[in-house]
């Protein structure tokens, strides 16, 4: 069988959800047996997420092999369980970035370069080459932004042209939004006309509209839109707003947006397996019925967009269904907390201590630290979370009232997290970021050995200071243990504390690899002891 290629776009307005769409089609697909894969296309400049503010743009997501890439990758794993890799998430920038290097190097013979052929090749390239492996039956391909801007005309123009090459073996998806007009009790489908129309000015047709809507769409509305948009009826699907990301992939099931995909691309539905959805049903069962109540605050300094630190929260919501609670978690702005105020997180079941970068908030995270310590209250600390707590052990058990980053502070004496050569084990200047997954060993007889279940596993890393390893036996001697070790580099991956229910910090993102099917060990475990504990 050739590989399929789904391309979902989306018009009227950004924010609609596609990368759920995409997702939740390529659940549906994957329960019927079939491999999937999905892949981000994003029309900014930048050459990968990674250099942009969460405010910008939400959480960076960061895959196995290192790259820095759009959240909607995140939803991609968590709904497939799959993993996703550096062809997942391609840039407007990465595209000219490549075709300017070939340029240099003359690759092109003295043609003219332009975006038509030599930008559009690029980017067909992309999107050709997940399917090439010969892994993958579908490739859903989902493009950033809105039909119309002229930032994504390439990548539309692209669709186009392997949509002409491909025939049957593509299927075009168009997301759009049906505003309700309260005051003349209408839904409204002109705005979903005008977006279909500027997506057919750019040379695609789309085969499914699926209408984003805060109310259940009448047939006669759905009529229309396929009247006058070029669409079988069926074809028609309405994205009613869910209770939870996780019942979208059961409304599309419901509304055929697999099946008709299916038809679109030459299928024959009588001898395709039907979805076997029982695994997520199950899930969604818990997340949905849970009754009581786990309260985790989380403390950070992005805290106003809900985006930012979206891998944690549904590593959390995760773990708590799986736990039989629903989450309730409370974001606190590490900025504002102080030794004076931090007793409003006593009403807490579990903190945590949220990833970051620059001095901005530390010292509110470092007072949340002392108090979940010192109050035992479950605490997990995520990367930069994990150097606070190292920072604030040093500062109140050791003595030494200055221990800091290097990052925070270049000039303290007692720089418990530094820039490390783990080769050399010196310190040095201009280290790059450790990206990516890398082994970790877990120390026999440690509460994360027991958590994990093994004895070594992967995790991914997104940082550039460690624990420095000349506060080590000082550390443990106090009863905070390096539990977890990098066993190539010796670089501490993990630490715990002796006499605590749970406070543990981890320099990787666990975040990031917590699924529906596969929730991470380590939340699993933090929720539960936050239930017992308290
Ligand atoms: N700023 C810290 C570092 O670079 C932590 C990074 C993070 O939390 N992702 O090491």
């Amino acid at each position: 069988m050739s590989t399929k290629y789904i391309f979902v776009t989306g018009g009227v307005s950004s924010s609609l959800g596609k990368g759920i769409i995409a997702a939740s089609l390529g659940k549906l697909l994957q329960s019927r047996g079939f491999r999937v894969t999905i892949q981000k296309l994003d029309p900014y400049i930048n050459v990968d997420p990674g250099t942009l503010n969460p405010y910008e743009h939400g959480e960076c997501y960061v895959t196995v092999d290192g790259h820095e890439a759009d959240l909607d990758l995140g939803h991609y794993e968590r709904f497939l369980n799959v993993e996703t890799h550096k062809v997942n998430n391609i840039t407007t920038g990465r595209i000219y970035q490549s075709v300017i290097e070939k340029e240099r190097r003359g690759d092109y013979l003295g043609k003219t370069v332009q975006i038509i052929p030599h930008i559009t090749d690029e980017i067909k390239h992309h999107i050709l080459s997940l399917g090439s492996t010969g892994d993958f039956d579908f490739v859903i391909t989902e493009i950033g932004g809105t039909v119309g801007d002229i930032e994504s005309l390439p990548f539309i123009e692209s669709v186009r042209q392997l949509r002409w090459q491909m025939g049957r073996d593509c299927c075009c998806i168009h997301l759009t939004y049906v505003p309700y007009l309260a005051a003349a009790k209408e839904l409204k489908t002109k705005p979903t006309q005008h977006s279909v129309k500027d997506l057919q000015q750019e040379g695609v047709q789309p085969d499914i509209i699926v209408l984003r809507t805060e109310h259940d769409i009448p047939t006669e509305v759905r009529r229309k839109v396929a009247l006058f948009c070029n669409v079988d009826e069926d074809a028609v699907i309405q994205s009613i707003d869910a209770p939870t990301i996780y019942r979208v992939p059961l409304n599309m099931l419901d509304e055929g947006l697999d099946s008709v995909v299916l038809r679109k691309t030459g299928f024959d539905l009588a001898t395709v397996a039907a979805p076997d959805m029982d695994s997520w049903k199950a899930f969604l069962h818990r997340l949905e019925d849970a009754k009581e109540d786990v309260t985790i605050a989380l403390v950070g300094k992005y805290v106003q967009l809900q985006d930012a630190y979206k891998s944690i929260r549904e590593a959390l919501s995760h773990a708590a269904a799986y736990n039989n609670r629903k989450l309730k978690l409370v974001s606190f702005l590490s900025d504002d907390i102080n030794p004076q105020n931090v007793k409003q997180l006593s009403e807490f079941q579990g903190i945590v201590i949220a990833p970051g970068f620059g001095s901005r908030g530390v010292e509110g995270k470092l007072a949340a630290i002392r108090f979940a310590r010192e109050n035992k209250i479950p605490c997990l600390g995520i990367c930069m979370g994990m150097q606070c707590m190292a920072i604030e052990f040093a500062r109140d058990v050791l003595g030494y009232a200055d221990a800091n980053s290097t990052e925070f502070d270049e000039h303290t004496k007692h720089n418990i997290i530094d820039l490390m050569d783990s080769q050399k084990r010196t310190t040095y200047k201009g280290a790059t970021m450790r990206l990516g997954a890398y082994p970790c060993r877990l120390q026999e007889g440690s509460r994360v050995r027991d958590i994990y279940g093994c004895e070594e596993i992967k995790e991914r890393h997104r940082h550039r200071y460690e624990l420095n390893h000349v506060y080590q036996p000082e550390l443990e001697r106090h009863g905070l243990h390096c539990s977890g070790v990098n066993p190539d580099s010796g670089l501490t991956e993990i630490i715990e504390l002796d006499g605590h229910p749970w406070f543990i910090g981890t320099q990787f993102h666990p975040e990031y690899s917590s699924t529906v099917l596969h929730p991470h060990p380590l939340f699993l475990s933090f929720i539960r002891t936050a239930i017992q504990v308290i």
